[in-house]
């Protein structure tokens, strides 16, 4: 429960906006199929991680939902790096995959920056092969940009939020998430034009830097470690994190928090996401905005 003084501050409903990402990918799949043709995508999943299983299953269930072509492969833990990367061979031949998507993370012994290499840069929908990650620094719009950042973006767009010339403070530098979303919003781009900071763990004096923050994102991997202290009043939230935590009350015996302090920091923000319900449900919908992509730009010649 929001107290006194939350009145002005807007949740951002990650469900809404991943709702309109999705209406999009139907309006575009509806219209390749004029031209015969149906977006596919490859998931690959590794061993037997419950987690991934459940992120894997999920896009399976969005493609159908959406009329793109799903498949799924599953290789066993021991699978050895030559035979991971010759699946993926496989699908780079295949003309009815548009994208590829390798689940994270891969056991020990198999080198992940080698079997993202293996995939073909125009079916690599997750934006992490080193071809996609150099357009995006060089603004080059051919390319891929990783899901759950573009999904940032498009919260902060899609609720009206002024990024152009906005300080933007990012905790976490992963490819995946933070390193990634610093370099979109800094793009010479609409949506982007910010002054980014990024803080990591050997940052100094962080609470200071959030406090400047006009957008703060946490993708950090802490629960709840963002504090009301640490946010500037009037500040745009955007929390990606997701963390389990035990809750012997909740119907798994686990439920999910955020990176922030919701309840302490939420009246003081603008806006803020919430977890779940937040940038979460955005990630699923740009992995369909990219693979709709990746057909149009393959087979449509769009
Ligand atoms: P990583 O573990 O790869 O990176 C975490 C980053 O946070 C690192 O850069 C690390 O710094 C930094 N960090 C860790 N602790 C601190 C700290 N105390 N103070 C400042 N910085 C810190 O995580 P990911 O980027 O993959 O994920 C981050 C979070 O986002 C996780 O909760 C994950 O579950 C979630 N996530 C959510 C997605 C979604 O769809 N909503 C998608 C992907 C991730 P250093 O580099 O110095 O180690």
């Amino acid at each position: 429960m929001l107290e006194e003084g939350t009145l002005s501050m807007e949740l951002i409903d990650g469900k809404e906006i991943a709702e309109k990402v999705l209406e999009e990918c139907r309006r575009d799949i509806a219209h390749l199929a004029e031209s015969g043709i149906k977006p596919g995508l490859a998931v690959i999943l590794v061993g037997d991680n419950a987690a991934s299983r459940t992120y894997v299953n999920a896009k399976d269930r969005k493609c159908r939902e959406l009329g793109i072509h799903s498949v799924k492969l599953e290789l066993d833990a021991a699978v050895s790096q030559e035979e991971l990367i010759a699946t993926i061979e496989e699908c780079n031949r295949d003309d009815e995959i548009d994208g590829i998507l390798v689940q994270m993370p891969l056991p020990e012994h198999i080198d992940e920056s080698k079997v993202v290499e293996a995939i073909l840069p125009s079916k690599d929908v997750d934006g992490f092969h080193p071809v996609n990650v150099a357009k995006m620094a060089m603004e080059d719009a051919s390319g891929f940009v990783p899901c759950t950042p573009l999904g940032c973006q498009r919260l902060l767009t899609e609720s009206g939020v002024e990024i152009e010339g906005a300080n933007v403070v990012i905790l976490g530098r992963s490819m995946i998430v933070g390193k990634s979303l610093a370099l979109l919003l800094m793009q010479r781009a609409e949506g982007a034009n910010a002054t980014v900071t990024v803080a990591h763990s050997r940052t100094k004096n962080l609470s200071k830097i959030t406090r400047r923050a006009d957008i703060l994102v946490a993708a950090i991997g802490r629960p709840r470690f963002v504090k009301a202290e640490d946010v500037k009043d009037g500040a745009v939230v955007i929390d990606v994190g997701i963390n389990r935590i035990d809750d012997p009350e909740a119907k798994r015996g686990y439920r999910l928090v955020g990176d922030v302090d919701f309840d302490a920091v939420a009246p003081k923000t603008k806006a803020i996401t919430p977890v779940p319900g937040g940038v979460g449900v955005m990630t699923i919908a740009m992995l369909m905005a990219n693979t709709v992509k990746s057909a149009r730009l393959r087979r449509a010649g769009d």
